[in-house]
């Protein structure tokens, strides 16, 4: 099989609110698929297994999934301490309330570091759509780079 001989075409364009979801959801905001998109918790796969998408568009691309992990922790404790506040004022458990919140800036970016990686990659896609050859079968661009040297 050659690289010609397969087709290279860009996937179709999904709607904002499809690439969200799909951020949401873990999925690949190129095509939309779920499975090998992790080697471990921390470590995307460089490129997408179904559609060949390169994940890290440039270098530092994924500072914006640290800014996405930021906004949800800090918007989780603003709410959780907000509400703790006003449901137990004028007694305040302060230290009740420093536990939970430590708790949460500790805990919520490591849980949510995977999908925090996968939505900044569909915003990102959201703001720069696909470019010819971005998204690529995976045979093709091996075909491409030719026969590995091995031994
Ligand atoms: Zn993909």
């Amino acid at each position: 099989m050659t690289a010609s001989s397969l087709e290279t075409t860009l996937p179709a364009r999904p709607t904002t609110a499809a690439l969200l979801v799909r951020g949401l959801t873990g999925a690949c905001g190129a095509c939309g698929k779920r499975r090998g998109l992790r080697r471990r918790w921390f470590t995307m796969v460089e490129h997408c297994p179904a559609c060949g998408f390169r994940f890290e568009r440039e270098p530092g691309h994924f500072i914006g999934a640290v800014g996405m992990s930021t906004i949800v922790t800090f918007g989780l404790l603003a709410v959780t301490l907000g509400v703790g506040f006003a449901v137990t004022a004028p007694d305040i458990p302060v230290v009740a309330l420093t536990g939970v919140g430590l708790a949460i800036s500790l805990v919520v970016p490591v849980v949510i570091h995977p999908l925090a990686r996968t939505l900044w990659v569909a915003v990102d896609l959201a703001m720069h759509p696909l470019e010819p050859g971005e998204a690529v079968d995976p045979r093709v661009r091996l075909a491409e780079e030719g026969p590995t040297q091995q031994g």
